[in-house]
């Protein structure tokens, strides 16, 4: 066996007690959920308006310490409302990395623009500010935007992978100086941050996931969060059909969406982010476990956040020397009912995606796709060591 995947198996077994399959990540609904799940079905109020809905927005919007949170029915939507409210148009191009889930570059295609796929780093797994800078000095400038091969460049996305955070304050200088905006996918980063801001607040706005397997889940979900009052206003009204004010009338003032969060999804949402201190006290704890237990193995190195970024330990990861050692401790991780998971097919290696636009090199992200593992991460397995986990 591998060390990794023998180690894996003897401290999830024997010093957590895990028995059976070991989940890569599993919710934990040890809350209110219970009770404002059953007030929404007592009142009636289970769909796309209700008190929840309104709570979780402003509830969250305080988490994360941004101006408006607009709640949408997951984050794959989110990213989608969030490009077409910045301006993006049929034709233009978007900037995010290749190493990210498909959602990333889908909600691009679904604007009818197409992703250029830049290099990823290892050092932070985001993306590649030198490849960036190395990609926007091929645009020239035009007053809509910077073109490249004749097309509009109209925003980036970068993406906090497993929660670490990108270098937003390159990426953003970048991006303003070649008058790009900026969505952030902070899709699974809830609770991160970077110099003691929260993740998903550093461009103009940033996206998030509730779905099942995030730090807080609503069953499926998402959320939009910016400090422009304008743009939340405009966020607010595409998601809500664009249904103009009235007491009775039907009237829409142009195409919108139908992306409104029901309520009873809403209320979860509600109770999960009551609990998110702990479940990131929990994350913080088994990653501090991780990364001290397994120090000691030469072949797998645990990844851990950048200095002056505090990562959620979303999905910890561990690097292997490269794609025979990783498929090696997967088949045999699998074999021992420990589920563990390599890193997505990179973009601009799925069939939609091939004759995408890109950088000159994807060769980082490539090397990080190949060592790649990520293990179990669930927050409850970090119960076991809140008073005996070493100092952040
Ligand atoms: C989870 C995720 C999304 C959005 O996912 P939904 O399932 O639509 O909520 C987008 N990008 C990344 C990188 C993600 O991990």
């Amino acid at each position: 066996m591998h060390p990794l995947s023998a180690e894996l198996e003897h401290f999830l077994r024997n010093e957590l007690g895990e028995a059976g399959q070991v989940a890569l990540h599993e919710p934990c609904f040890a809350g209110n959920e219970w009770k404002y799940v059953k007030d929404c079905l007592d009142t009636g109020w289970v769909s796309s308006v209700g008190a929840y809905v309104d709570r979780f927005e402003r509830d969250f919007a305080v988490t994360v310490g941004a101006k408006h949170a607009v709640v949408t029915i997951n984050g794959t939507a989110a990213l989608h409302i969030a490009l077409y409210a910045v301006g993006v148009k049929p034709g233009d191009l978007v900037i995010c990395p290749t190493l990210t889930f498909v959602a990333t570059a889908n909600s691009i295609s679904h604007c009818h623009a197409t992703p250029v796929f830049i290099d990823s780093e290892l050092e932070t797994l985001g993306m590649s500010v030198e490849a960036l800078a190395a990609f926007l000095k091929q645009t020239t400038p035009s007053p809509e935007g910077p073109l490249w091969n004749g097309r509009r460049v109209a925003a980036c996305v970068p993406v906090h992978i497993f929660g670490h955070a990108a270098r937003m304050d390159e990426i953003l200088a970048l991006c303003a100086s070649h008058g790009v905006p900026v969505v952030e996918d902070s899709t699974e980063g809830l609770g991160a941050s970077a110099g003691g801001r929260s993740l998903g607040t550093f461009g103009v706005c940033g996206v998030f996931s509730f779905n099942g397997n995030k730090t807080i889940t609503t069953g499926g979900g998402g959320m939009v969060v910016t400090d422009d009052d304008t743009l939340a206003r405009r966020l607010k009204h595409l998601t809500t059909t664009a249904r103009v004010k009235d007491r009775w009338n039907f009237v829409h003032d142009e195409i919108g969406w139908n992306y409104r969060l029901p309520n009873i999804n809403a209320a979860i949402g509600c109770a999960q982010l009551e609990q998110l201190d702990g479940f990131l006290v929990q994350k913080r704890a088994l990653a501090n476990r991780y990364r001290a237990r397994f120090a000691g193995l030469a072949d797998a190195f645990f990844f851990t956040e950048r200095a002056g970024t505090v990562s959620n330990y979303w999905l910890n990861a561990f690097l292997l020397p490269g794609i025979a050692e990783r498929d090696r401790v997967l088949e045999e991780t699998h074999a021992a009912g420990i589920d563990t998971r390599p890193c997505w097919t990179l973009m601009h290696r799925l069939a939609p995606y091939r004759e995408a636009p890109r950088g000159s090199t994807l060769s980082g992200a490539e090397e990080i796709a190949d060592r790649l593992v990520n293990v179990p991460s669930s927050a409850k397995l970090g119960r076991g060591f809140l008073n005996s986990a070493p100092a952040a």
